[in-house]
């Protein structure tokens, strides 16, 4: 599918977010477990003064409709995208990334869910138009505005803390110390606000210059 390159950036899995997608493994939990997904292919709208998230279109590659992304942002469709991200213009999914540690995870389990995976599919696919109907998309919040990002940053810190300190030690045979899981807290509190930090600004609106209004 090709896309208006002078009205778009397109973002693949080679920009920093994206790779950062499939990198991190504390991304395994929003994947497989919250069933949050990001598209393979996403199109952040270019010189507009609109937040992140209001520029971004994510391109169904099957019926070629162009998504708000901020369909996806409103909570109630943020998670439970086990399949992908469903297009409810012609009801297929669109495909989305898939992360390294939920690869492994997934090539692990293969022989449990494999026998399940299509009646699963299809029950899911029968909720999905239901929760498409009726997006009210002018009033989406911006997860990261003002101190929002405060909490957000907080909340992903502990996931990983929980996932990084507590549990990556267990999984590796290697003995959890005390002093460690004391380090963790101040080394994942910071981390934690500088990724929501990051985030707000990353998802912030940007100042056109005034002349070219
Ligand atoms: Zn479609």
């Amino acid at each position: 599918m090709e896309y208006d390159k002078t009205k778009f950036k397109i973002w693949t899995w080679k920009n920093p977010f994206m790779l950062h997608w499939m990198i991190n493994p504390g991304i395994v939990i929003n994947e497989l477990i919250l069933g949050q997904r990001i598209p393979k292919t996403i199109l952040v709208e270019k010189n507009t003064a609109k937040t992140l998230q209001e520029k971004t279109k994510i391109p169904c590659p099957h019926c070629k409709t162009l998504h708000s992304g901020l369909k996806w942002a409103i909570k109630s469709n943020a998670f439970r995208n086990w399949f992908g991200l469903y297009c409810d213009n012609c009801g297929k999914t669109i495909p989305c990334l898939t992360n390294l540690t939920s690869y492994v995870i997934l090539g692990l389990t293969f022989p449990i869910w494999y026998w399940f995976k299509n009646s699963w599919k299809k029950s899911w696919l029968e909720k999905q138009p239901a929760r498409y109907r009726n997006l009210d998309l002018d009033n989406v919040p911006n997860p990261f505005e003002g101190y929002a990002w405060i909490k957000q940053g907080l909340y992903w810190g502990i996931w990983m803390y929980v996932l990084m300190t507590l549990l990556f030690p267990i999984i590796n045979g290697e003995k959890l110390t005390f002093i460690n899981a004391l380090i963790g807290i101040p080394i994942w509190t910071i981390g934690g606000l500088g990724f929501g930090y990051t985030m707000k600004i990353v998802n912030g609106k940007k100042q056109l210059n005034p002349k070219t209004k």
